[in-house]
């Protein structure tokens, strides 16, 4: 089979690679049907993550099952299925609780990289979840914008405690930005404030649910938040970039009391405790436990209360994904999409 292999920063290459097999019998291997390139990959494609030797890419995915291990109950080949980066068994004490993400025994599911024809999926039980039926060509895009952003930018919003009747300000307007906008509306918020300077992702930012847009950054940024808010900041606040500007941006928009939800993978990020002590915010964040709400989230795609997948605003073939990731980087695209 043939896949994505990042070779060093900015010389992503699809190619041959060994065809994934069961190797334990929890596993699944599924035939891809859609995967895309996240904002997350650009990190490494930029070199800001070092790039230590040939390495498959990509964590996003949805297909079909091909082949079950010994152990594998409620899978079975043929089924449409989405699933998390992370693979989870969705038992232990971690899981229960709702946090999949740090399941005792998780796995990276993209250290085998997911942009490519097939794909190994450990513990396919409590990963994967499976459509009552093929789904609709239409639904596909958002789909998998379940398996990653619209999970993540979901977990935001409930980390951050969103619910009726909240200012919620999105720091970000990335395709995981874009979705938070999505799950404030969905949680109840009444005025959602998206933080954006370019029009495009504004407009789809509005018509996802935002009540207002501000275009300023930094100390502008956090007065036009306060200046809409009486004064004092939004209620909940969601992070959804990960650098040290857009943490404190958040932290310096949200009102006391308020909360944080910090989804962006942190790079360089660093929190003056003395500040974080006399703002009275709370922080939580982390790597979202996506496979915690996908039930819920495929059932919103499927009855077409949301429609996530409208983030993806370019669509190549598979083999172009170095042209999927070169339009990522230099922004010509929000998220981009890839059929193999
Ligand atoms: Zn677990």
């Amino acid at each position: 089979m043939r896949g994505a292999v990042l070779h060093a920063p900015g010389d992503v290459r699809f190619e041959e690679r060994d065809d994934p097999k069961i190797i334990d019998p929890a596993d699944a291997v599924i035939r891809t049907v859609a995967t895309c390139v996240c904002g997350s990959d650009l990190w490494d494609y930029r070199g800001i993550n070092p790039v230590e030797g040939p390495t498959p890419f990509g964590h996003e995915y949805v297909g079909i099952v091909e082949e079950v291990g010994g152990e594998v109950s409620t899978l079975r080949p043929g089924q449409f299925v989405v699933g998390s980066f992370f693979a989870s068994d969705n038992t232990c004490a971690n899981c229960r609780n709702g946090y999949q993400t740090n399941c005792l025994h998780r796995e990276f599911v993209g250290a085998g990289g997911c942009q490519a024809e097939r794909i190994r999926i450990p513990l396919a039980d409590g990963t994967l979840v499976a459509t009552p039926d093929q789904p609709a060509e239409e639904h596909i895009p958002s789909l998998l914008a379940c398996s990653d952003v619209m999970g993540t930018g979901w977990y935001a919003a409930v980390a951050a405690e969103v619910g009726p009747g909240d200012t919620v300000a999105v720091v970000g307007d990335g395709a995981v930005g874009l979705c938070a906008v999505i799950a404030a509306k969905e949680l109840g918020a009444s005025r959602i404030i998206a933080m954006s300077r370019h029009e495009p992702r504004q407009k789809l930012a509005r018509e996802f649910g935002a009540t207002d847009i501000v275009a300023e950054r930094d100390e502008e940024g956090v007065a036009r938040v306060k200046e809409m808010t009486g004064g004092i900041g939004a209620d909940r606040v969601l992070e959804c970039v990960g650098t040290e500007q857009s943490m404190r941006q958040a932290l310096r928009s949200t009102r006391p009391g308020g909360n944080i939800g910090f989804v962006g993978v942190p790079h360089g990020v660093a929190v003056d405790g003395t500040e974080l002590f006399y703002s009275h915010v709370g922080l939580r964040g982390g790597p979202a436990p996506v496979r915690e709400f996908l039930p819920d989230l495929i059932d919103r795609v499927l009855t077409g209360r949301i429609d996530p997948g409208r983030v993806f605003d370019l669509t190549l073939p598979l083999e172009q994904v170095a042209d999927a990731y070169r339009a990522m980087d230099e922004r010509r695209a929000i998220k981009a999409l890839l059929k193999p």
